[in-house]
């Protein structure tokens, strides 16, 4: 980045992805493998960069949620194994296994679709077998009076020519939330995945690797593991509230003040003057706005770290918001602001804006230069 075009930036230290891979694997039941979650652009911290350290230090797994994001980690030299979580179309069955790429299935009817279009290329997909247990998106039915007919569905699946399913897995949907009804709810959702595996395992159908833990049940349910881990958000610093496993957050977010004016009480700041100054005030006008990702709905209900705490002012537009820097006089023009990181709690930030960290996490938008770091 040229040093006279600052403007805002994301830092990503590649040593914290580092070590929250290892501090999670460490608490990992030996022998269970490490699938690293980078779909969308790895949560923003950038996929092939994120994805290339995961490579370099040893990671099992790497997951996308469409074809465009595994073709762009197999273009930028990544070699290890990709599954993609969402739905690809069997027209692209030939891609996906010519850059050996893992397709989720998650219904019988989608794998004879893959099945009849390998069998034509005369060529073999690998892919994971997707079970609903329960977040009712993709995936097998198998609760319920649905039970026999999924087994039967995935059982048929698996025989199909032309497909080798290397695994099973299912999707967690409160593992992250607290409370008895959360925890009854996960460990039902585990009950039935494991059920289904077993009647799976009686008519001979087997896998080398099923998983279900997310980044919740990483921290929550470890005696969840099975034979795979697939954390997303852990990775990249946030989800453990406690603080047990003792992750580096790997993003910070940081803006540049571009002027700084003096305003009189009274007066009205910003689109819809929706914030008028009640004292003489020191306002600066900071580079970001929603265009880069800060969420307009937090204007005027959140602060930023400016060496001490500064206050967003008026509505956030799409490149600037303001801040008050009257109680921050040593702030000056070109200066550095963390809109979040280590000064600035991303999850205040999120709660503010009524949403989940993820969601500011992929919301910092391409006009965002990533700075990488080493610790
Ligand atoms: C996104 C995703 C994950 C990772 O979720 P986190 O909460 O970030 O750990 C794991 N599995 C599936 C199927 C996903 O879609």
């Amino acid at each position: 980045m040229n040093e006279l075009q600052k403007r805002s930036w994301a830092e990503i230290d590649l040593n914290s992805i580092e070590h929250n891979y290892r501090a999670i694997r460490a608490a990992l039941p030996e022998g269970c493998r490490f699938l690293g979650v980078v779909k969308a652009d790895a949560y923003g911290h950038g996929a092939l960069a994120v994805a290339h350290r995961l490579q370099t230090v040893g990671a099992d797994y790497l997951a996308v949620s469409c074809l465009d994001e595994a073709l762009e980690l197999r273009q930028g030299g990544v070699t290890m194994p990709i599954l993609i979580l969402g739905h690809t179309p069997y027209q692209y069955t030939e891609t996906l296994i010519d850059y050996h790429i893992t397709q989720t299935v998650s219904a019988l009817a989608k794998a004879r679709e893959y099945s009849s279009e390998a069998v034509r290329l005369g060529k073999t997909l690998k892919v994971h077998i997707k079970l609903d247990t329960g977040m009712s998106r993709l995936g097998f039915l198998c609760a319920g009076s649905h039970f026999e007919q999924g087994v039967a569905n995935v059982a048929e699946s698996c025989a199909l020519p032309g497909l080798e399913a290397e695994g099973i897995y299912t999707h967690f949907a409160v593992s992250d939330e607290p409370g008895e009804d959360c925890e009854g709810y996960t460990r039902a959702q585990f009950r039935l995945f494991t059920d289904v595996v077993e009647a799976l395992g009686k008519r001979g159908v087997r896998f080398a690797i099923r998983h279900c833990a997310n980044s919740g049940a990483v921290v929550s349910y470890p005696e969840m593991a099975l034979d795979m881990v697939r954390p997303g958000l852990l990775l990249y610093g946030y989800g453990d509230p406690s603080g047990r496993l003792g992750l580096k957050p790997c993003m910070r977010l940081v803006t540049t003040v571009s002027t700084i004016k003096h305003y009189e009480a009274g007066t009205s700041v910003s689109y819809g003057r929706r914030f008028v100054t009640e004292r003489h005030t020191r306002m600066g006008v900071l580079a970001i706005g929603y265009a880069d990702g800060l969420p307009r709905l937090i204007s005027n209900k959140c602060s930023f770290w400016a060496g001490g705490s500064a206050p967003q002012r008026g509505s956030i537009c799409m490149d600037m918001c303001m801040v008050d820097l009257t109680d921050l006089p040593q702030v000056s023009v070109g200066d550095e602001i963390e809109i979040f990181g280590p000064h600035n709690d991303i999850n205040t930030l999120s709660a503010a804006a009524q949403t989940i960290p993820y969601e500011l996490l992929c919301a910092v938008s391409k006009r965002v230069p990533r700075i990488y770091t080493e610790g």
